[in-house]
């Protein structure tokens, strides 16, 4: 970082620091128009606002007059910087849903801020006062700030806040060295600062980095969830049949073994939707989904493959096993109930079928039609019991 700084002057880096800045405000502009949950707008409003705030507080301490930056534009070109960091630390805040678990920072930076307008307005700009004070009121929100995305507890988000969380704290090392340099230091506050080229490479990493930080988290969230769309049942929560026939054709691709399934049916379910309405049609499409996943063994897999119908692709190592799963399975959801409104409760019953296929042989799909026909004739018994193929053959 040092070698950045002594290959670049303070002109230049003020300037780099103020197009990063506009160019981080039009990025997340752009990027964030459709964004929908509550927070997310919020931190991106503040993280607009931070980054409008930090280009305006570059651009003063550029222009024309302000350089070497003691002159009075200093305090306020400084004080804009304050306010854009602590609106980046308002984004991060809500972006993290932290819902202003850190907000005992912004007194203190307030406290920090009105000193250093109080000392300059005493005594003029004095740079050791106005670097401890400033730095200070910097490192405590960034402080903050590290606590925020340290305690962000969303999987998809939390990787990137810890990176984040990372580049804060680096850049509040730089602070804790500046201050300590002017403290330790016999310069004269009236000076130069020998430390701002230092101070606005880290500051410049950090104004850089926040923007794609958030669109990465963002990015990671969508993914995740366009992923859950496309492998789960949306009513249900279970496994599509995408997911079931994926991994079934993948298990036949062995040269030994078995492929074991077994078909489910609700019985009658189409009566439940015409007497109580296709919202307790969908609870019971629910419970019943809770009530197979909670029996499976492990190794089993769910999935739902059409409107009141499912699969079970078994367990290899428990196929022969695969009756008494279909009896207990049958029990559970004959002995579940839901409870209607007015406080009676509303059970349904299933019919099972059952089959496995030995491997190489025909596979999956002809696993399947024997296990169809095992559950037709489970329902032209009588329904709700379960049934396997080697019974028919027999
Ligand atoms: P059987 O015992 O012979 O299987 O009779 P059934 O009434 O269960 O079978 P049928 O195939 O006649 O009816 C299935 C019904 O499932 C018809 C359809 O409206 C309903 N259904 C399909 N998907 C959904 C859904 O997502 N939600 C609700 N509530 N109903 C659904
Ligand atoms: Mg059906
Ligand atoms: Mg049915």
């Amino acid at each position: 970082m040092m070698v950045i700084s002594q290959l670049l002057d303070i002109g230049t880096l003020l300037i780099i620091n103020a197009l990063i800045a506009t160019m981080s405000l039009v990025a997340l502009a752009v990027a964030t128009r459709h964004i929908g949950n509550h927070d997310d707008q919020r931190g991106a409003a503040y993280l607009a606002a931070g980054y409008g705030l930090i280009a305006a507080g570059f651009a003063i301490l550029f222009a024309p007059g302000f350089i070497p930056v003691l002159e009075s534009g200093a305090l306020w070109g400084n004080a804009l910087l304050d306010l854009g960091t602590i609106a980046h630390f308002l984004a991060l805040n809500a972006i993290c849903q932290r819902h202003g678990a850190e907000f005992w920072v912004l007194p203190v930076a307030l406290a920090l801020g009105l000193c250093e307008l109080a000392l300059v307005a005493r005594i003029g700009p004095d740079m050791r006062m106005m670097v401890a004070l400033g730095a200070g009121l910097r490192a405590c929100v960034a402080m903050a700030t590290v606590f925020a995305l340290w305690r962000c507890h969303d999987p998809a988000r939390r990787p990137i806040a810890l990176i984040l969380a990372g580049f804060h704290i680096a850049w509040i090392v730089m602070l804790v060295l500046r201050i300590t340099w002017w403290l330790g230091s016999d310069a004269s506050g009236r000076g130069s600062d020998p430390t701002s080229s230092f101070g606005l490479t880290a500051r410049l990493l950090l104004t850089w980095a926040i923007a794609p930080c958030y669109l990465w988290m963002i990015k990671r969230e969508v993914d995740a969830e366009l992923i859950r769309h496309a492998r789960q049942d949306p009513l249900t929560g279970v496994a599509n049949r995408r997911v079931i026939w994926q991994l079934a054709e993948a298990r036949c691709g062995r040269p030994r073994g078995k492929v074991g399934v077994i078909a489910i049916d609700i019985d009658h379910f189409k009566q439940i939707n015409d007497r109580y309405g296709h919202g307790t049609g969908d609870a019971m499409l629910m419970l019943v989904a809770e009530v197979l996943n909670r029996n499976l063994r492990s190794g089993d897999v769910l999935g739902r493959i059409g409107g009141e119908e499912f699969l079970i692709l078994l367990a290899d190592d428990k196929i022969d096993a695969r009756a008494g799963l279909a009896e207990r399975l049958r029990q559970a959801v004959a002995d579940a109930a839901l409870t209607l409104p007015d406080g009676t409760p509303l059970s349904c019953t299933i019919s099972l079928g059952h089959a496995a296929m030995a491997l190489p042989g025909k596979g999956w799909e002809a696993a399947v039609q024997a296990a169809d026909r095992a559950l037709y004739a489970a329902k032209h018994g009588g329904r709700n019991r379960a049934m396997g193929a080697e019974e028919l053959a027999a």
